[in-house]
């Protein structure tokens, strides 16, 4: 682990930070009952804004290694991000007239789970994915990967071996590289001379508006806007020539770069630009304001919490998600307030949450035990969720959808 002191992308000493969410665990470090829980590492998680380029990012650098040698996320687990994904390829296929003489690379491409949708029109591809255990998953699903961290040096293999890209994806995986010049440098070597670089991170606007503070830990290292990412493209000879933005994990950005000067500019690119001037994104206030407003709604859950346990009713959580491990341990809400926590997810269900502690048990258990109320903190996922929980609901149950403002549903 090392602190920064010079900004990841244009090298200034002007870190201003904003946001000190203490020293955390590692968001998806899932622990097993029996660990010693007074070894879990715990990292400082302090956000801050580069003076000169205005790009968010946390000030400290976890290890790769460390975070992703047993990776549990699996996308497919999402169906919201299944048909997300469905819809993103049949827009890219017409949009870049892709076909059996393209090459599609996705970097962390998971289990496979978008790809699975260009091998099955036959469009070549290949994945990159860091996590042994999921690109082994892809494989067997029929999705060619490769198994390493994208940067310029794998993509040189990468075009030596298969040639250069048509179309680079890469979907919540451009926010959580640390070497953001690096990355960029690797999408540069790769891309074909007309080819287009689509990159889907959440947008620093939705984060600032929306009080996503949760969003915060230690692999997502970024919060970008397109005023912060211009002059990062540029460096490295592209050029950002479309912004879109897409309704997934709390308001994410859809961002098109080509080769400088090969794509025509979108207007709606200039309009979001100007609408970040607008906002003073190039202002210290902008970031200070929403710091005050985090403390404001801390207090306010844990009011809204209290008041229901002096009541003496049940809590439980839904969701054992990166985000809920960063509200639960910022907001200092952990067993003697919630029950246990569900999750859909196999992989997660008999381990314990980092730093709680919770137990991580199958959705059926709301059903089971009835708590009075459960603590949604997968809130990007709510409408899916609520539907899939409506015998919890019906039964009696409350969720509690903790942000922006704590509500209970
Ligand atoms: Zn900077």
């Amino acid at each position: 682990m090392s602190s920064l002191c010079s900004c990841r992308s244009c090298g200034s000493a002007r870190l201003h930070p904003f946001l000190d969410l203490g020293l955390q665990p590692l968001a998806n470090n899932l622990l097993r009952p029996g660990d010693p829980f007074d070894q879990e590492p715990r990292f400082p998680l302090i956000v801050a804004v580069c003076q000169d380029c205005w790009l968010v990012q946390i000030t400290e650098t976890v290890p790769p290694v460390t975070l992703f040698e047993e990776y549990l996320y699996f996308s497919s687990f999402s169906d919201a991000m299944l048909r997300h994904a469905k819809a993103a390829v049949e827009h890219h296929i017409p949009e870049c007239e892709l076909d059996a003489g393209s090459f599609v690379v996705e970097i962390a491409s998971n289990d496979g789970y978008l790809l699975k949708n260009f091998v099955a029109a036959d469009i070549p591809c290949l994945g990159v994915e860091p996590a042994r255990n999921i690109a082994v998953v892809a494989e067997q699903a029929g999705v060619p990967t490769f198994c390493g961290f994208f940067g310029e040096r794998t993509a040189g293999q990468l075009r030596a071996e298969h040639g250069p890209a048509d179309l680079i994806l890469g979907n919540n995986v451009f926010a959580h590289a640390p070497d953001i010049n690096d990355f960029i440098a690797g999408m540069a070597v790769l891309l074909k001379e007309d080819g287009r670089v689509v990159v889907e991170f959440p947008y620093l606007g939705n984060f600032i508006d929306h009080l996503e503070f949760d969003t915060v830990y230690h692999e997502h290292v970024f919060y970008f806007s397109v005023t912060a990412l211009r002059p990062a493209f540029e460096r490295h000879g592209l050029e950002i020539f479309d912004a879109e933005k897409v309704d997934i994990h709390g308001g994410s950005l859809r961002l098109s770069a080509g080769r400088a000067g090969r794509h025509a500019v979108a207007p709606r690119l200039t309009a979001l630009v100007e609408d970040e001037n607008a906002a003073r994104m190039t202002t210290l206030p902008y970031y200070e304001n929403f710091a005050r407003r985090v403390e404001v709604l801390k207090t306010r859950l844990q009011e809204l919490l209290g008041k229901l346990k002096e009541e003496g009713k049940t809590i439980a959580a839904y969701g054992a998600s990166a985000k809920g491990s960063t509200l639960l341990n910022y907001f200092g809400i952990g067993r003697e307030t919630l029950d246990f926590v569900v999750d859909r997810s196999t992989y997660k269900q008999g381990r314990l949450t980092p730093g709680t502690h919770l137990s991580i048990e199958a959705p059926e258990k709301l059903l089971e035990r009835r708590p009075d109320f459960t603590l949604l903190l997968t809130w990007n996922f709510a409408a899916e969720i609520l539907r899939q929980q409506e015998a919890y609901t019906e039964a009696g149950g409350r969720f509690i959808i903790p942000l922006p403002e704590p509500r209970i549903v």
